[in-house]
């Protein structure tokens, strides 16, 4: 039953000619899959509306082959024939009540146009804002009317495929009506540059149009980026933020307001916390009758009380909690809002758009696997057998696995070594700005300690005869990975350090306690979080801090989770001395500590740098000595009831927490699976039609 605190959540709120059925508002969100993988992307979208989400909105449409976002892939309606393909989740989201929600979008000097290879257009002559060596045309006045009338007619397309809810697209700095409003990418002198209502002008005219065009029957809303935080060079809430909502506050039906750019609007959570986005927005409200729907990764249902009572939003707009947990809306109108999996803030999704492939979650296993392996949040396929489950290794894919195959009802048992649940996550997210990963684990804890089928057992370090001796009779081991103390990784393909040295150090001796000298050195060739966290845990500790890296920026991969400026900022705030591009020759003891020898990944340019300690993150190895132990007993396992002996999660590969989770995940989902075709494509996939 729900709890009446709540209640409020689950008022509808009207938008123009439409009403949503309750206040949670899965904002526009990209996903890698776009018009490329329609039916993967409609099957996603469905799963929120039947999560309880009251609109589902699309990420941003293109409207025109004038300014295409090649190769990410986005949505498209440059003419009919991208209809069917929307339609698709229009007529799924219907099927559950939520409204559909479509964020045209036409992108400016934001895109090079790789694909159609049209010259793009902007307010002002300018360079794209990727790093293409082509140029944005300064747009004339037919070019401005040819925008309105293919914006206006994708908005009836948008009508027609079953939309309840249209775009005008002001944010993110990736589109023209946020080009015009900007004085950073509007250098005009005629009625549309200039003055602020003159700068507005264009932003204005899309509203109308639309409005004129589908009002009728679609709400239009407006999404504005009200700050770019870039102080007054840029977009500013008190300068264009507050004078483009004075200038048009009645005019849209709904305002969904944000910062910009993407990687503002989606901090991860080493960056900001729940709720970032109120200061800058909380002004809105204040200037128009119209209802607001505003983000700030909320995932407590408090919070979201909160936020409308106190006036700030009146729709829970939602990106990353409604990826992490497509059914939160339903979970809180059910009284389970304590089995919410919360979003950790981790930015994992981004990486998949960035990489034009389905987007993945670290939380949620089963985000983007909706249609090609017909997976569910919520729904598993219950036991196919009373088999008896031993999980070894009590990490992220251990605890996945765990929890999932005690949801299918399996008698499960799960071992672990450790005092604690979380293996890798008990150290790793006690980095700075990382604590929220742990709720990877407390949400799968929590699950299992109300599973009567499952047993708990820590301090239970377990060796193959004991696994033999248990008696379940399927096993998984998830026994995890540890970190290289000897420099081999990506870089080096042979070890740098022959023998164990003292003050050299893997992270896991790190964060495991160990006493680290100042000055340290740590070497990152691994480019994801661990070398900068480690980096910044010890300069706020204190030490002289030097962060080498083979890569030419520190933490490079975080460019694909949006957080790689930020990571280095922080780093040069704190005063780690930051050397990219360099390789890792030797490390010598000497009376006074430790003597690096350098030289450049490009030339030879030997140089050295002293410090007390060293440590290497560059690769880890598979903890898979209790699994080659149990492969090695094959002959005993049917005496000791054994049918299976499955190793996964890091002890199998080393990789993302994400990557472990989905490892539990699927692991669980395939026990007692049909098993195909081995040399057959283990999912469906959407194969291109050729035309006759
Ligand atoms: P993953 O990311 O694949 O889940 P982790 O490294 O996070 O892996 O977790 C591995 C867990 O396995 C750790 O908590 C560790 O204590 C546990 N473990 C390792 N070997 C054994 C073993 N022989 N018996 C029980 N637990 C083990
Ligand atoms: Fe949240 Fe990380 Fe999942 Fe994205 S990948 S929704 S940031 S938990």
């Amino acid at each position: 039953m729900r709890d009446s605190r709540f209640d409020i959540l689950f008022d509808p709120v009207q938008i123009g000619p439409v009403r949503t059925k309750n206040r949670f508002y899965q904002v526009p969100h990209c996903n890698g899959m776009g018009y490329g993988r329609p039916q993967s992307l409609a099957a996603m979208r469905s799963v929120k509306a039947e999560g309880g989400w009251g609109v589902v909105c699309t990420e941003e449409v293109e409207i025109s082959p004038a300014s295409e976002i090649a190769p990410h892939l986005e949505g498209r309606l440059w003419d009919e024939r991208d209809m069917p393909a929307l339609e698709l989740m229009t007529s799924a989201c219907h099927e559950h009540g939520a409204l559909a929600g479509i964020e045209l979008a036409f992108n400016g000097y934001a895109t090079p146009n790789r694909y159609s290879r049209e010259v793009p257009m902007a307010p002002s002559h300018l360079p794209v804002r990727m790093f293409d060596p082509i140029q944005a045309r300064e747009m004339d006045k037919a070019d401005i009317r040819n925008v309105r009338r293919w914006h206006r007619k994708a908005a009836l397309r948008a009508r027609s495929a079953g939309f309840d809810l249209v775009y005008v697209y002001a944010g993110h700095d990736l589109s023209l009506a946020m080009h015009f409003l900007s004085r950073r990418t509007n250098r005009r002198s005629d009625e549309y540059g200039g003055s602020l209502p003159n700068r507005v002008r264009f932003l204005r005219e899309l509203i109308e149009d639309t409005k004129d065009a589908v009002g009728d029957r679609c709400g239009v809303v407006v999404r504005l980026a009200v700050d770019q935080l870039l102080g007054p060079g840029g977009i500013t809430a008190e300068s264009e933020g507050q004078g483009a909502i004075a200038l048009l506050a009645e005019l849209p039906d709904l305002w969904d307001v944000n910062i910009a750019d993407w990687s503002n609007d989606s901090m991860t959570a080493r960056f900001a916390g729940e709720g970032y986005q109120e200061r800058y927005i909380g002004f809105v409200k204040s200037l128009t009758t119209k209802p607001v729907v505003g983000v700030g990764r909320y995932t407590s249902p408090d919070a979201m009380v909160s936020l409308v009572k106190r006036g700030v939003v009146d729709l829970i707009g939602a990106a990353r909690p409604s990826i992490a947990d497509p059914f939160l809306p339903r979970k809180i109108a059910e009284g389970r809002e304590d089995e919410i999996r919360e979003c950790i803030g981790c930015n994992i999704c981004v990486s998949g758009d960035n990489l034009s492939v389905p987007i993945r979650c670290t939380q949620n296993p089963t985000m983007g696997e909706e249609w090609r392996r017909g997976w569910h949040p919520e729904r598993i396929a219950p036991a196919g057998s009373s088999d008896a489950v031993l999980v070894v290794g009590a990490g992220p894919a251990g605890l996945e696995a765990a929890r999932a195959l005690g949801q299918r009802g399996y008698a499960v048992t799960l071992a672990d070594a450790g005092t604690r649940l979380g293996g890798r996550l008990i150290h790793e997210a006690s980095l700075p700005g990382l604590a929220s990963w742990m709720r990877v684990v407390d949400h799968r804890a929590h699950l299992l300690r109300q599973m009567p089928n499952v047993t708990i057992a820590l301090q239970s370090r377990l060796s193959a005869d004991d696994v033999l001796a248990f008696g379940a009779r399927r096993v998984f081991v998830a026994t995890g990975s540890m970190w290289r103390r000897d420099g081999l990784g990506r870089h080096h393909r042979q070890a740098v350090v022959a023998q164990p040295m003292a003050g050299v150090f893997s992270p896991d001796d790190a964060l495991a306690g160990a006493t680290i000298a100042s000055p340290v050195a740590i070497y990152d060739d691994d480019h994801y979080v661990m070398g900068g966290a480690l980096a910044e845990k010890f300069a706020r500790a204190g030490l002289e801090v030097h962060l080498l890296t083979p890569a030419t920026k520190v933490s490079e991969w975080t460019e694909l989770t949006m957080e790689q400026a930020r990571i280095q900022a922080r780093l040069m705030d704190l005063g780690v001395q930051v050397q990219t591009a360099v390789e890792l020759v030797g490390i010598t003891p000497t009376a006074a500590g430790l003597t690096m020898e350098l030289t450049s990944i490009y030339a030879h340019r030997p140089s050295t740098l002293a410090c007390a300690s060293v440590v290497l993150v560059t690769m880890r190895d598979p903890c898979d000595a209790l699994y080659r132990e149990l492969l090695a007993r094959q002959p005993r396992w049917q005496e000791s009831g054994i049918a299976s002996v499955q190793c996964i999660g890091d002890a199998y590969a080393p990789g993302t927490v994400a990557a472990a989770v989905y490892a539990g995940h699927k692991a669980a989902r395939g026990l007692d699976a049909e098993v195909g075709d081995a040399d057959a494509v283990p999912f469906k996939r959407e194969v291109v039609a050729i035309e006759r």
